[in-house]
């Protein structure tokens, strides 16, 4: 079934229904911004290749990546080196601990699990040229605006509150990766991390970043199908084995709420609810991809 067969007044219904779900999550505690967040924002919008757009709920809200970031950092790596180079730093095995475990790693002798978690990401970031966090975030935002037409800028206030706290689990995350040599400049890669996470836009930036994996003559193929094979398989962390059962996309989660599902070669569809669950996915988003995928009939496997 088909993206396009959407009507808005379906969609008007389904946000109605999920605005209950935003109670039942909670906001993460660990970053003071992110606390600060309305937890009874929710919105989506979704967007067809051919360029249709739907969107519902309290879309004018800007909303930072967070994780969301972590299949565009590998797709820019791929893209910038090649395959062979990327997957000697990072894995692509789907992790059963939560995103920022220690222990996940310390298994595996410091060789991060898969890209769509934090120790993965924080060692792509030697993949971005440049001797600051700040000017490898430029470079890669830079080249994220041009390829996605989107127009993200580093949430300033947010990455404050990245740094205000002491970081002390990404910290101990990048000193195993630096001693395991799938790490550069340690100090430099966590402030990579932080900026890149901190990068922020609107609603229709996160559906137009959703177009570059759903179908995209910029980017290699291959590439684009590795990533969206690692975001089914890790973009949830330790439910995206159940949730490719029940939904059947890639997807892509983040603290702040943001959810990406690509439904490939026909759209993407992108939410924004605060409000998340233990695993740290957006509850009331979760309920509205699951909803469109079940009534439009979108899984990949279908
Ligand atoms: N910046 C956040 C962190 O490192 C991103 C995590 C997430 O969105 N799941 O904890």
């Amino acid at each position: 079934m088909s993206l396009a067969l959407l009507s808005q007044s379906q969609l008007d219904d389904w946000v109605a229904q999920a605005r209950s779900l935003t109670s039942k999550g909670h906001l993460p505690d660990y970053i003071p911004q992110l606390a600060q967040a309305n937890p009874h924002t929710l919105a989506i919008q979704v967007q067809t290749v051919e360029g249709r757009c739907f969107v519902s709920g309290d879309t004018a809200q800007p909303l930072a990546l967070m994780s969301v970031v972590k299949p565009f950092l590998l797709l820019f790596a791929l893209e910038q080196w090649g395959a062979e180079a990327v997957f000697r730093h990072v894995g692509m095995q789907p992790s059963d601990q939560p995103f920022h475990s220690v222990a996940q790693l310390t298994l595996d002798q410091g060789f991060p699990r898969n890209p769509m978690i934090n120790s993965g990401a924080i060692a792509l970031t030697s993949f971005v040229s440049g001797d600051s966090g700040k000017t490898r975030c430029e470079t890669f935002r830079q080249w994220l605006n041009t390829q996605a037409q989107t127009q993200l800028v580093v949430n300033q206030m947010m990455l404050h509150s990245v740094r205000s706290l002491t970081n002390e689990t990404n910290r101990t995350i990048a000193r195993l990766l630096q001693k395991a040599t799938h790490l550069d400049q340690l100090e430099t890669a966590i402030d990579t991390y932080n900026h890149i996470c901190c990068l922020s836009g609107t609603l229709a930036d996160l559906a137009h970043l959703g177009l570059l994996l759903a179908h995209s003559n910029a980017i290699a193929a291959q590439h684009q199908r590795t990533v969206n094979a690692l975001m089914l398989t890790c973009g949830l962390y330790e439910v995206s084995g159940a949730l490719a059962v029940r939904i059947g996309l890639p997807m892509k989660s983040g603290v702040s709420g943001a959810l990406l599902a690509i439904v490939p070669r026909q759209g993407a569809i992108a939410c924004y609810s605060p409000a998340i669950d233990q695993t740290g996915n957006s509850v009331a988003g979760l309920f509205l991809v699951e909803t469109l995928v079940q009534a439009l009939n979108l899984s990949v496997f279908s």
